[in-house]
């Protein structure tokens, strides 16, 4: 039996950090992590945060079958697939309804590199893709064609898909988005945005090598 005991503590922690930085409500959203070569851990769909335990998270093939667990694995299993394989670097997705990065989508194409932390966090401009049914495939497509260099898309009438090397980055890269869309709506709200040119992002994310402990 293989268990993933730790990896599965982890990802838990995640869905209570997004609902602590209030990235979902109830039972929206998911988190999926690539736990080794054709194996992925992600939550049950459509349960209530609150009510998961740690054997509520299933593990699944590349395919989509069911490897273990006893729920059903989320919706969005085969676009969360579909983007594994096609970014092999990445190793844990958050998918959020983050409202104000959500509500950059509804009014623009992209959520610009325009301030550090979004830059340090999500590392790029943050593009939008057009809207597709929610659980359908197309929503993993449309991240592969649209996505860029950064860490994270919107996904227009619907939310977000952050992602990373690691759950950390993962959770970084949603959080900060979140908190730079918040301070982008409010200054849309008061003018024009002053943006970054391209050098001055490269400058920022070639200063990051300064931050944090080694
Ligand atoms: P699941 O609970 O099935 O993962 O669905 C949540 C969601 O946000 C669908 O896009
Ligand atoms: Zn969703």
């Amino acid at each position: 039996m293989i268990v993933y005991k730790e990896l599965k503590k982890e990802i838990l922690t995640a869905c209570f950090q997004m609902k602590e930085y209030r990235l979902i409500s109830l039972s929206g959203g998911n988190i999926s992590v690539r736990a080794e070569k054709n194996r992925y851990l992600v939550t049950p769909s459509g349960m209530n945060y609150e009510d998961m335990k740690e054997d509520d998270i299933v593990l699944v093939d590349g395919d989509g079958n069911l490897i273990e667990g006893d729920r059903r694995p989320s919706s969005d299993l085969a676009a969360l697939l579909y983007i594994f394989k096609h970014r092999p670097k990445i190793n844990a997705i958050i998918h959020t309804h983050q409202p104000y990065a959500t509500a950059v989508g509804l009014v623009a194409d992209k959520l610009p590199a325009c301030l550090v932390n979004l830059i340090d966090a999500v590392h790029g401009d943050v593009m939008v893709a057009p809207w597709t049914r929610s659980s359908d495939i197309g929503m993993g497509k449309l991240c592969i064609e649209y996505g860029n260099e950064a860490n994270a898309i919107i996904m227009k009438h619907h939310g977000v898909i952050g992602y990373g090397e690691s759950l950390e980055e993962a959770l970084f890269s949603v959080v900060y988005l979140e908190e730079g869309a918040k301070t982008y709506c409010m200054a849309r709200m008061m003018g024009t945005v002053a943006e970054l040119s391209k050098k001055e992002v490269m400058l920022e994310l070639s200063g990051m090598e300064h931050y944090g402990q080694i």
